[in-house]
């Protein structure tokens, strides 16, 4: 994995890449316990930190869909989200899925997946850059995209 230094470890809660699990966000209790932001991969919740406009806690998938290479739902963090759903009082989850093919892909099926929990489902507005990924955005892009999201289901 890119950027994987050694002594870093997957986060139990989150998968994100730390250097501890749980990680430094989700131990952070006065960020909003109630929102999850779910992304690709790790870098993108470093795009998204840096933008300082989200406050929320993330979830790492640590890929999309692409039945192409091969990669399938059980091959990422999916199930473990979905768990997380049904033990921790989540509102809103942001679906911050890269906007190409397996990135609407991963969304579409997590989607699915959380079926009629009682939870806000929010897409990332347009505007990123097609095909891009979320980690390449600048700042202003991911605000912009973050503040106007809406809602799937
Ligand atoms: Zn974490």
């Amino acid at each position: 994995m890119r950027a994987l230094k050694l002594g870093l470890v997957e986060c139990e809660r989150c998968c994100h890449i730390a250097e501890s699990s749980p990680c430094s966000i989700c131990r952070d209790e006065s960020r909003d316990q109630s929102v999850i932001c779910v992304v690709e991969a790790p870098l993108d919740v470093v795009a998204i930190e840096r933008t300082g406009a989200y406050q929320g806690l993330y979830h790492v998938l640590h890929g999309a869909i692409s039945p192409v290479e091969g990669i399938l739902p059980q091959d990422l963090r999916i199930a473990q989200l979905i768990a997380r759903l049904d033990r921790e009082p989540i509102r809103e989850v942001i679906l911050a899925t890269n906007p190409n093919l397996e990135g609407e892909t991963t969304a579409t099926y997590i989607v699915r997946q959380i079926g009629h929990r009682p939870v806000r489902v929010t897409r990332l507005a347009r505007g990123l850059p097609m095909g891009g990924d979320l980690e390449y955005a600048d700042e202003m892009t991911l605000v912009r995209a973050l503040e106007g999201r809406s809602e799937v289901q």
